[in-house]
């Protein structure tokens, strides 16, 4: 008995079964990766709110599964994560936005954006700057027209390290977007530290908008600052005409949400943003 938790917790079943789940889970993601045949980008449009036109794609990894179907990257990014292949994942996404903005250029979408999520793992990996450019040039994309976004958390860990290669990467001529912003912490310290262009508003700021006063002064204080930074500002999550309004008002340069479109394959893109819309 006082051999305590652990030998109980491995003859529970339940347990035994959920680790060979995900163990399951693991080797088939690395195949999918190997084999590049699961593995889709999902696109949702980020629109400019001054011209009302397309300006940005966000890149968003799906998996489809051949047994449980489409999944979302909360259910499989964390187990790359953990067992060090996230930089194999995001070296992935980063290849196929690529040839996916060569596409968009020949299909009549000159100087439209997408962005990448970038992991925090990967701002410690030290080839990261030279694998993008090596995208960029098999591509031949130009290198403004690719953004990547980090989260505040990915910076915490090693500040220093991380500021060194946003550098290099920018030194490209890559973009850099702060995401979620305002969820991380002792995001002001810093914020003017890093060679970014953007900063993305978190959804959990927008969605209560109409209701939370305080919610409302955050967001316009966010873009306040971004802006004395020369910043642009994204707003996320935006789902309701009230909010779009309220950010109107504020200044808020672009926005992102299910408002305009979830996130989908390139091609139902093209077909509900056709490039004659764009200016
Ligand atoms: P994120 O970067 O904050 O991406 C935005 C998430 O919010 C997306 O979820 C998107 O579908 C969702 N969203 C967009 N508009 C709305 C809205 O109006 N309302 C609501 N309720 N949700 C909205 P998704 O695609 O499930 O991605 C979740 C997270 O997974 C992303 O959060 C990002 O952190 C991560 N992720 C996605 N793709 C990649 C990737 O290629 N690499 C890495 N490392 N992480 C990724
Ligand atoms: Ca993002
Ligand atoms: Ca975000
Ligand atoms: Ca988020």
């Amino acid at each position: 008995k006082g051999s305590g938790r652990n030998v109980v917790h491995f003859f529970n079943p339940h347990l035994k079964q959920k680790a060979s789940f995900e163990l399951q889970l693991e080797e088939d993601l690395r195949q999918a990766l190997q084999q590049d045949n699961c593995l889709m980008l999902f696109y949702q449009p980020i629109i400019d709110l001054r011209s009302g036109a397309l300006s940005k794609l966000e890149a968003l990894v799906r998996w489809h599964h051949p047994l449980h179907g489409l999944l979302t990257p909360e259910r499989f990014i964390a187990i790359a994560e953990a067992n060090g292949f996230i930089d194999q994942l995001d070296d992935w996404v980063l290849r196929r936005a690529c040839h996916d903005l060569n596409s968009l250029e020949h299909m009549g979408y000159p100087g439209l954006k997408i962005a990448v999520n970038c992991s925090a793992l990967n701002l410690a990996n030290d080839q990261l700057p030279g694998r993008i450019e090596q995208h960029l040039q098999a591509t031949r994309c130009p290198a403004q027209c690719l953004e990547l976004e980090v989260t505040e958390s990915a910076l915490l860990s090693n500040i220093n390290r991380a500021i060194g290669l946003l550098e290099r990467i920018r030194a490209l001529g890559v973009c850099l977007s702060i995401d979620d912003f305002g969820t991380g912490y002792s995001s002001l310290a810093y914020l003017r530290r890093l060679p970014l262009d953007t900063l993305k508003i978190d959804r959990s700021f927008i969605q209560d908008l109409a209701n939370s006063n305080q919610d409302r002064e955050i967001v316009h204080a966010i873009i306040a600052m971004a802006h004395a930074l020369h910043l642009k500002v994204v707003a996320e999550g935006v789902e309701t005409g009230e909010q779009l309004a309220f950010l109107q008002d504020r200044g808020c340069d672009q926005v992102q949400g299910y408002l305009f479109s979830k996130p989908l394959p390139l091609e139902e893109i093209v077909s509900r943003f056709p490039p004659h819309i764009r200016p």
